[in-house]
């Protein structure tokens, strides 16, 4: 196991007690998790409420991003505490929120309407920044192969099934070319996908090939129709607009096939309309890594899969593998996951690589004031210890770590 932490002074913020002090004189304090503290699982939160002479509340609650109102209950400390459970929040910078209100106003009857436009406000709100990190399963999975329908061979429901109990995938998709895929079959590819997921055990994914010789080729998932515009704008445009999941297939710098064959999507021109559903490309060759790069210094924000492309019957055997980093496999975690970027290419069949950058998942898109940041990369291989034998860190194309 080799786990490597760059810890760069990372601007300690030391802030108190954030207190809120609202006309009707309640005044919350959170004393537990501290401002900025890393928190997994169950958390308890523990607050203090100091009221006004006379002054009642109800509550106070607890209120958390996902929109759960945790009621927090008085102890015989005087502490008021309740349990949040951490693993319902996306990982990365989350708020925390203790509100009280006076007794005998209804928020939402009394609401603002009345009074807070007036100057009084009744409620009052404390709030604190924690870091949710909660870990996430590493799954095996290969989301580009072929069957009879194109140029593979044997059928959809043999493929899933290979996936599934021969090379032992956490998750698969079939993805025949366009061009040649019928109606029926593309029916077909749907119905043996949902007959083949099992929530658990095995999540059936299916797709398309978008293959275009002169711009590049394609791969988009889970559409309600397999025939989309053959223009790459146009198709750009389209699955944008129907928020498709899709990925750039075998990418390369330079034209192949006698010169016949443009696997570089218009120079690799960023398209603003698709970023958001562009959110993978395969990345298992020196090459293929040139053109990862490439194409996140045009403006795509893709993360990198291992699929294997494959025409023969051998289904998620290798040499590469797309990794997903996910909460659960079932259908809407792993979707999460591959659209969140939360994947990596991988030819070993069972190395984990967890990357977080100031405490934010790998894939995410952060925006902070310039300075220094602990970034994080944790790789293990259960199997072949001391294989891993170098970790580079790139920041702009360039390689500004390595260890
Ligand atoms: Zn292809
Ligand atoms: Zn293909």
């Amino acid at each position: 196991m080799v786990k490597k932490t760059w810890l760069a002074a990372l601007a300690l913020v030391v802030v108190g007690v954030i207190a809120v002090q609202a006309a009707c004189g309640a005044v919350i304090s959170i004393v537990s998790p501290e401002e900025g503290a890393r928190v997994k699982g169950e958390v308890e939160l523990r607050a203090t409420v100091a009221l006004g002479s006379g002054e009642e509340i109800e509550g106070p609650v607890a209120q958390t991003i996902d929109g759960c109102r945790i009621p927090l209950v008085r102890g015989g400390d005087g502490l008021y505490s309740g349990t949040i459970d951490t693993a319902k929040l996306p990982n990365g910078r989350q708020t925390l929120m203790v509100l009280a209100t006076p007794k005998g106003r209804d928020e939402r009857r009394d609401g603002y309407a009345d009074a807070a436009w007036g100057g009084e406000k009744f409620i009052s709100i404390v709030e604190v920044a924690v870091v949710v990190r909660n870990p996430y399963h590493h799954y095996w999975g290969d989301i580009h192969a072929h069957t009879s329908y194109s140029d593979g061979a044997w059928y959809p429901k043999e493929a899933y099934e290979y996936a599934r109990d021969a090379a032992e995938l956490d998750f698969f998709a079939v993805t025949d070319h366009l061009e040649i895929l019928t109606m029926e079959e593309y029916a077909d590819v749907v119905a043996q996908a949902h007959a083949a997921d099992e929530p658990g055990r095995f999540v059936a994914l299916y797709g398309v090939e978008r293959t275009r010789e002169e711009t590049g080729h394609i791969n988009f998932y889970m559409s309600p129709t397999h025939i989309l515009p053959t223009d790459l704008n146009d198709f750009f445009r389209a699955i944008g607009r129907m928020g498709l999941l899709a990925h750039f297939n075998h990418p390369t710098m330079e034209p192949t096939k006698g010169g016949e064959r443009h696997n570089d999507f218009q120079q690799f021109r960023y398209d603003p309309a698709a970023d958001e559903c562009m959110a993978m490309v395969e990345l298992r060759s020196p090459e293929e890594e040139e053109c990862y790069i490439a194409m996140l210094d045009s403006g795509w924000h893709v993360g990198a899969v291992g699929d294997q492309d494959k025409h023969s019957p051998t289904w998620g055997d290798g040499p590469t593998w797309t990794v997903a980093l996910a909460r659960e496999l079932t259908r809407e975690g792993i979707l999460d996951a591959l659209r969140s970027r939360r994947t990596y290419s991988s030819a070993d069949r069972n190395l984990r690589l967890d990357f977080t950058f100031d405490g934010e998942d790998m894939g995410s898109r952060i925006a902070r004031p310039a300075g220094e940041y602990a970034c994080t990369v944790t790789v293990s291989d259960p199997d072949a210890d001391g294989v891993v034998q170098r970790v580079d860190l790139f920041l702009d194309g360039e390689v500004v770590r390595t260890a």
